[in-house]
């Protein structure tokens, strides 16, 4: 399997070696990200659990993604944490219940999805329809049953707008600003997505820091449809920028080390939920990097750093299928597909590459998933339900996945969303937002 994982790697260097050649003409190319969890272990899913696969290439078509004990909590909250750079003084442990020591009928269910790449717009004049506008028009009303906005996280890979990568860079900055405009969170997925888990400090910190210029550059609302202004960027304050996912989920502890130099907050790289004792009702909250992560025993001290983990989904078992709307043996079905996954754990990767292209799951399928999800969550310890997903795949333009059409996974997320937002415990926000109940928990009104 490592073997095999090792010829996927160089397959994609490959493909995207070929997709930044033909960037220089212009052509629609995107890179791909996903991640692939561990097949032998769960226990060190995160290491070598992720790689990626691009398919593609001779096409305009596709795209990419990313594909990525308990209990004393001393939170503590510091001043500095509306600038975005903290002070080493938040410390909190691992712990499988709420923080604060609320009892778990007084804590919210936070759900977001952190949106990576992001580079179809899905404007006019972009040749594609869906994406970043998608996202942005469908979240645009709704709130939650609090009667504040339901909004997310995306995470930019800024060569979408300091290069012409997938479609001209004016329209991506606009798509982008659009994003930060309407309340969602901008956050860093490096300047060129690369292949990062052998990267140095000094090489990690080039690529934060590089996709913190571009995003923070002036937004220009009057550059032509077709401008490539190397001055103007997607006018994100630069303090509102807290956090970072890594591309591929490739990273190592040089990542974090880079984090911190730069002032962030939160990592989001990171897997939890592997482990063979966890099951979906009792993941970690959001923790410090204090004494490293329980996902990644390579991971060492980082303090005041927080992880907003990449958390595995269930599968539904056989006697729920039916109460989610899909016939019994999906477990069967995705393990026949490809053997790493367990049918026993029912462990999914929390990214959306793994459903739609990986596992060609249906749209019925991902909706079962996802419901029956959150539906833990709130009959469990209420830890958050974040979940990782590519604007891209629900733009036109890529047509990857076999067994939902771009319609149909668009359908997907938002019967999702929509069946959270109908629970009234349930709050749909950015990362940084739940990080922040995380550090100051107030009961749920
Ligand atoms: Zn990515």
């Amino acid at each position: 399997m490592k073997k095999l994982l090792f010829i996927i790697v160089m397959l994609c260097l490959t493909i995207i070696t070929t997709a930044c050649d033909q960037q220089s003409t212009g052509s629609d190319e995107l890179r791909p990200d996903n991640t692939i969890p561990d097949s032998d272990s769960n226990s060190d899913s995160d290491s070598d659990s992720d790689t990626d696969s691009d398919t593609d290439s001779d096409s305009d078509s596709d795209t990419d993604t990313d594909s990525d004990t308990d209990s004393d909590s001393d939170t503590d909250t510091d001043s500095d944490s509306d600038t975005g750079f903290n002070v080493d003084t938040d410390n909190m442990s691992p712990a499988q219940l709420p923080p604060g020591g609320l009892s778990l009928s007084d804590t919210p269910v936070f759900v977001s999805i952190g949106f990576d790449d992001n580079s179809y717009s899905g404007l006019e004049g972009s040749l594609g329809e869906g994406g970043i506008t998608w996202a942005t028009d469908f979240f645009r009303p709704l709130k939650n049953s609090d009667g504040t906005d339901a909004r997310v996280s995306f995470f930019m890979s800024a060569i979408y707008i300091g290069s012409w990568m997938s479609e001209s860079p004016a329209l991506v900055k606009t798509a982008w600003h659009t994003v930060w405009a309407d309340g969602h969170e901008v956050g860093d997925h490096t300047y060129a997505h690369s292949h990062g888990d052998a990267f140095t400090i000094e090489q990690w910190t080039d690529e934060i820091s590089s996709c913190m210029d571009w995003l923070s550059k002036p937004y220009n609302p009057s550059a032509a449809a077709y401008d490539d202004n190397k001055d103007e960027g997607a006018g994100i304050p630069a303090d509102e920028i807290y956090g970072f996912r890594t591309p591929f989920l490739e990273y190592n502890d040089n990542t974090m080390t880079a984090l911190q130099n730069l002032g962030f907050t939160y990592d989001c790289s990171i897997e939890e939920g592997w482990e063979d004792e966890q099951n979906g009702t009792d993941y970690y909250w959001p923790y410090t990097l204090n004494n490293g992560s329980p996902g990644n025993p390579d991971i060492g001290s980082h303090n005041g750093l927080w992880e907003m983990p990449v958390y595995a989904l269930i599968v539904p078992p056989d006697d729920k299928c039916a109460q989610y709307g899909i016939p019994a043996g999906l477990r069967d079905k995705l393990h026949a597909l490809l053997d790493w996954f367990d049918p026993v754990s029912g462990k999914m990767v929390g990214f959306d590459y793994n459903w739609w292209v990986q596992f060609k799951m249906t749209k019925a399928e991902v909706v079962a998933m996802l419901k029956y999800n959150l539906d833990m969550r709130i009959a469990g310890n209420r830890a958050p339900m974040l979940f990782g997903a590519h604007t891209d795949y629900y733009n036109t333009k890529y047509t990857a996945p076999e067994n939902a059409t771009t319609t149909e996974r668009q359908e997907a997320l938002e019967e999702f969303i929509k069946y959270a937002l109908s629970k009234k415990e349930v709050r749909v926000k950015p990362y940084k937002e739940i990080l922040d109940w995380v550090k100051n928990p107030t009961p749920i009104q």
